[in-house]
């Protein structure tokens, strides 16, 4: 009787120890006993640690999943991932910017609706994402707008996951700026080359057609070597120029004599201008200190010649050019090419340096100009560290300058002349 009381109150004790279990596993599995004696003790015990891997497992999962998000947060592309009905789940701060929206608030909207571009909402819907659409940032840009210049996106989506998306966007104004600056190039290229090219043809066909004296052929043949000549130069600068680009820019360490440098200029320019007006310049060339630059010898001769060549090209017979060097009190060097020629329109100034701009076009082509020397000479004086100075003013002249910096220049070593 005894032994089956016994028996009957350990059996309401177990029955109530394993009621207790269930009460904590049922609201709080945090609540667990510890060290409770017998079976339902060790079971506890049991879950409890089973409880705390797959806790740790989860954080450790979450503690990956934010390494990836922060990773694709640091990608320069936008990423927007959607759901099955086009709602946002999730999007980096790129896409934020770029698409005007913002990560937190537009959470679960609806991507077509804060994304108004017809063409994007169009390829959206489409299902079609063979290719990428090109729109206008919504987002980022309204500064660069009102200088004229869209940001430009290419987005395209990428299904996943059954009719899940992810968007990944691309900005490519600067692409887009380059390839429009290629095919402006090549039309220009064309352009320069036909007009020779045009004018060799027709004599070439006055020549078979045309029963023609001996002077009349010794004057056509001088034409269509000037036209062949004018060719020749523009591809020689075309030459230089993606020469000019293409190389690594010159060491510091080969010295270059502004003396020698200048007497080449000369010679130069005292041959040109004889040719070109019968008057010829008044040249004069100054050097205040005996100094040398150090870099490419035929880029800075160059890039010294073009622009002496330009002012006695752009000055009528009569006027003057000076060219000087001088050492400026902060060590850096100037070299400097002032005439009293038409002089340049301030809106004009800053565009000079751009392939093929000219302002007075058949001046330019009467003296055998390309529209690229500016071109050259900027690109040779950056590859230097050198800044190109242009002053004018219309009727008052101009002033050309290379301003090198103090660390290509430095005194003479050896005086000569
Ligand atoms: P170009 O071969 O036509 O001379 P450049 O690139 O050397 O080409 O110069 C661009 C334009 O700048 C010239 O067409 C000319 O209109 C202007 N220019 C350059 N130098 C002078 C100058 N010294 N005086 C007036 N205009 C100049």
């Amino acid at each position: 009787m005894g032994a089956w009381l016994g028996a009957v109150v350990w059996l309401a004790l177990d029955a109530w120890r394993a009621e207790r279990l269930l009460q904590v596993l049922r609201n709080d599995a945090a609540g667990l006993p510890t060290r409770a004696p017998g079976v339902w003790g060790e079971l506890s015990e049991r879950i409890r640690k089973l409880l705390r891997e797959r806790e740790q497992q989860t954080r450790q999962a979450e503690d990956r999943l934010q390494e990836f998000l922060a990773a694709i947060q640091a990608s320069p592309n936008g990423v927007v991932l959607l759901d099955e009905h086009g709602r946002i789940e999730w999007c980096n701060q790129t896409a934020a910017a770029q698409f005007g929206i913002d990560a937190e608030r537009d959470l679960a909207q609806h991507l077509a609706n804060l994304v108004r571009d017809p063409a994007f909402v169009a390829y959206l819907a489409s299902w079609n994402y063979s290719r990428d659409v090109v729109i206008d940032a919504p987002g980022i840009g309204h500064h660069a707008h009102q200088r004229g210049h869209a940001v430009r996106l290419s987005v395209q989506v990428h299904p996943y996951a059954g009719n899940r998306r992810m968007l990944l966007t691309r900005d490519i104004t600067a692409l887009e700026q380059a390839e429009a600056m290629r095919r402006d190039f090549v039309a220009n290229v064309s352009h320069e080359i036909r007009t020779p090219l045009t004018v060799l043809a027709g004599f070439v066909e006055t020549l078979q057609n045309l029963p023609l004296d001996a002077d009349e052929r010794t004057r056509y043949l001088a034409l269509m070597g000037q036209q062949s000549h004018r060719m020749e130069t523009l591809v020689n600068d075309l030459l230089t120029l993606s020469r000019l680009e293409g190389s690594a820019a010159p060491s510091g360490n080969q010295w270059i004599r502004i003396r020698a440098l200048l007497a080449h200029c000369e010679d130069e320019g005292r041959g040109l201008s004889g040719r070109l007006a019968p008057l010829g310049h008044r040249l004069s060339f100054t050097i205040d200190a005996e100094s040398e630059v150090s870099g490419a010898p035929t880029e800075l001769q160059s890039a010294m010649s073009n622009l002496l060549s330009n002012a006695i090209r752009y000055t009528p017979g009569g006027g003057e050019v000076a060219v000087s060097w001088r050492v400026l009190p902060d060590g850096r060097g100037e070299y400097a090419v002032k005439d009293t020629g038409p002089g340049i329109a301030a809106e004009h100034i800053p565009r000079l340096t751009e392939r093929f701009y000219r302002i007075d076009r058949s001046r330019s082509r009467e003296t055998g100009g390309t529209g690229l020397g500016l071109a050259i000479v900027k690109h040779i004086a950056q590859r230097h560290g050198a800044e190109l100075r242009i002053e004018s003013a219309v009727g008052k002249g101009s002033r050309f300058a290379l301003v090198f910096p103090a660390t290509r220049v430095r005194e003479a070593r050896v005086l000569v002349k």
